[in-house]
């Protein structure tokens, strides 16, 4: 038998929240976010599982793009930040890929390499973010009087990123999305603004194009309890197995520096196979909940790179190969993210290769 870790990627899960999200955004086409390798998830498999519903997808670098053309992906595929050197606009050609332009030397280098062509291509616009994009100002009307003049440019669009589109009433992404609005009329051209939290809860943000990434995965962005966040689906269930159980007595400490120390009456201490050399955090604290047969326990002592340890006191009957759960399906991601003071996304991201995922 091999190690027990796995990750258990639920494809039907990822398919019903992607319908979610067309549900959220009727008027709207729904752009997949499978940047970073679908998030963790594995970016062939999960364009594979909405090939026959998305109508693009969006990814980060070219190479991640490129895996998805070498696995028969035909659909459409944005770069979210375009070309890093000139040397890709060629591929984008070759290749069907849409282009977000964000910088005046990336125009510069469209420019020196024009030729006839039909490149959709996201003009980003900076409209508070303050990351990447053109200024919202006069100079704008310049910029796509450039690009319109160009042999390699077909369709044309604008695209902004929110900064705090997971708050739910906020002045400023109500400015960023008032702004956007304003420049598509102006321009005629249109518009691709929402992420996720945007899609769940900004129907006036959601323009003719949208992109969700973590709602697709099935952790909502928002704050629990909202309608939309209550109806999407687990899909990474990070699971694993005890490989250890035993006893110890009163005042022991558990593994490296001696972080947990088993209170006054010995306590039954559960190994479980998982570490941070799978991309389980080391900053998680004693008390970060793990699922041992489907009950919580807490995470006890200093995470290891290979293996973590719980307490069982509230499990006197567990044994080695009783079943853990990590986050997931009965362990909402966002929890465990929660005590590990960060977010979903850096969980999920964060999985490492060395962990299988098996898909259902
Ligand atoms: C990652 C990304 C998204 C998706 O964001 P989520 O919060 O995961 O929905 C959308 N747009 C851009 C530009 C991105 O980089």
């Amino acid at each position: 038998m091999s190690r027990p870790l796995y990750a258990d990627i639920n494809l039907q899960a990822l398919q019903h929240n992607y319908h979610l999200a067309q549900q959220c955004a009727p008027n709207a086409k729904a752009i997949a976010i499978v940047k970073a390798d679908a998030y963790g998830h594995g970016a062939v498999q999960v364009a594979q599982a909405l090939v026959n519903d998305a109508p693009a997808f969006g990814v980060a670098t070219i190479e991640e793009a490129l895996t998805l053309r070498e696995a028969s992906i035909q659909t459409p595929i944005l770069l979210l930040e375009g070309f890093f050197e000139s040397s890709e606009i060629e591929l984008l050609h070759e290749h069907q890929l849409w282009c977000s332009l964000h910088s005046e030397w990336q125009l510069q280098m469209l420019e020196a390499c024009d030729q006839e062509g039909n490149l959709t291509l996201w003009l980003k616009v900076d409209s508070g973010m303050h990351r990447l994009g053109f200024c919202p100002d006069d100079a704008l009307a310049q910029v796509i009087e450039r690009l319109k003049g160009l042999k390699a440019v077909g369709q044309l669009g604008l695209m902004t990123h929110f900064a705090r589109a997971d708050e739910a009433d906020n002045p400023y992404t109500s400015r960023q999305i008032e702004l956007m609005k304003a420049l598509a009329a102006q321009y005629q051209l249109p518009l691709c603004i929402a992420n996720s939290p945007a899609t769940m809860q900004f129907p006036e943000a959601q323009g003719d194009w949208v992109r969700p990434g973590i709602m697709l995965y099935g952790a909502s962005p928002l704050p629990t309890g909202h309608p939309v966040g209550d109806q999407l689906q687990t899909v990474m269930t990070l699971r694993s197995k005890l490989i250890s159980v035993r006893e110890l007595p009163a005042g022991e400490p558990i593994g490296y520096g001696g972080r947990f120390v088993t209170p006054q009456t010995p306590t039954r201490i559960g190994v479980v196979a998982a570490g941070y050399g799978d991309g389980y955090p080391r900053h998680a604290v004693d008390g970060t909940p793990v699922l041992v047969n489907g009950q919580r326990v807490p995470l006890a002592g200093r995470v290891s790179m290979d293996m973590l340890t719980v307490d069982l006191s509230d499990q006197p009957n567990a044994q080695p190969g009783d079943d853990v759960v990590l986050w997931g399906e009965g362990l909402d991601i966002n929890e465990v993210a929660a005590a590990c003071d960060t977010i979903s996304y850096t969980l999920m991201t964060g999985l490492l290769p060395r962990v299988p995922r098996r898909y259902r």
